[in-house]
């Protein structure tokens, strides 16, 4: 690990004149990602801008009805924070599937939206990986690959993304606020992770001296029946090889309003939007969820070790809407 500078800002102005002016700097969060992949050499930053002790450490209500929660608030606190498991459940499940309570404690929300993927190639210096290193090629394509994409991938790039909290964000439409060296911009939560194409290390839409200051949420009323899914191969400290997060409202016995999102199988948050056109106005029955699955997943593609997630993924979403439709019919 090489040697770096650390500096702690007490403001975003601060942090951004700090990003911008030292040499090869990166924001610091809680250091669960970042450290280690500095142990590993992987990430050599000369320089380290400690953004955690910002002002963005709340939790608060929107004018328009949503939920405003600060770029620096950790994991733990907003699975826990009362307004989100009341009404965006499906947020607290996913952070609580994810990692350990000792990581959540650390984890802020602006690193697990930056947070790299867990390829082993990516980690593995010794091997070809366009992400670190553009344009060696991809050892995971025709390695072992039972982590890997099955959505979205390309010829340079099927790693997935790691993060459980963002899969939930994809599906409740969130809004990823940045401020930057013009100003503040606001980018759609879809928009802010990028599929590899002929660039796999250009992995978001945030610039190098952007800081993420808020992820908000919108209003969402039937996302307080919302639920997150985590396939993975221990119950505890794994990562998804699939996941889905759905909320689901049915009225009159149709689906009037659906959200769904994938994680484990594709480089970015996955929103289900195939799966959503067929559910939407679509009878809510297992035939339906099936052919809401097929439809997302007809485009999969499985490589040597992992074709087996296609049908897992659709077994997970079936049976995810299933359970949530289950639910609407309770009293
Ligand atoms: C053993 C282990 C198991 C794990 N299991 C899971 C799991 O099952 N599911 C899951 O989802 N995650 C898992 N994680 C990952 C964990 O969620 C991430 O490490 C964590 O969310 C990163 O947050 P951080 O604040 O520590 O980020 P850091 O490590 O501090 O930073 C990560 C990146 O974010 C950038 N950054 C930080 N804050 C900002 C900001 N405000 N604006 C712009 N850029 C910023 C940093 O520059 C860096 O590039 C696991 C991690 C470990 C170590």
């Amino acid at each position: 690990m090489r040697n770096f500078t650390y500096s702690r800002a007490g403001t975003a102005g601060e942090a951004l004149h700090l990003i911008s002016t030292l040499e090869n700097a990166r924001f610091l969060g809680g250091g669960t990602n970042l450290v280690d992949l500095m142990r590993e050499n992987i990430e050599q930053p000369d320089a380290l801008v400690d953004v955690t002790r910002l002002p963005f450490a709340r939790i608060t209500d929107t004018t328009g009805g949503g939920i405003s929660i600060g770029g620096a608030v950790k994991n733990t606190a907003v699975a826990n924070h009362e307004m989100i498991r009341r009404r965006y459940p499906v947020l607290a499940q996913a952070i609580l599937f994810g990692a350990s309570g000792q990581i959540r404690n650390m984890a802020t929300v602006g690193g697990n939206l930056m947070q790299r993927t867990r390829c082993y190639y990516f980690y593995d210096d010794a091997a070809r990986c366009n992400k670190r290193n553009p344009g060696s090629g991809c050892d995971a394509i025709d390695g072992f690959n039972r982590i890997h994409a099955i959505l979205g991938a390309s010829e340079h790039c099927i790693a997935t993304h790691p993060s459980d909290m963002c899969v939930a964000l994809a599906a409740l439409d969130a809004t990823v606020r940045v401020a930057g060296p013009n100003g503040e911009r606001t980018i759609p939560f879809d928009a802010f992770h990028c599929l590899p194409g002929n660039t796999p290390h250009l992995e978001t839409a945030l610039r190098t001296d952007e800081l993420i200051t808020a992820v908000e949420l919108p209003p969402l009323p039937f996302a307080r029946r919302s639920l997150y899914r985590k396939i993975r191969d221990r119950a505890s400290y794994a990562f998804a090889l699939v996941s889905v997060a759905a909320a689901l409202q049915i009225e009159s016995g149709t689906i009037r309003n659906v959200r769904l999102a994938l994680g484990g199988v594709a480089p970015k948050p996955w929103r289900a939007r195939q799966a959503e056109r067929v559910l939407s106005g679509a009878e809510p029955n297992p035939e339906t969820f099936r052919r809401a699955a097929d439809a997302e997943l007809a485009g999969a593609r499985g490589y040597r070790h992992n074709a087996f997630k296609i049908e897992l993924a659709r077994r997970t979403i079936a049976g995810v809407l299933g359970e949530l439709a289950d639910r609407e019919r309770e009293p």
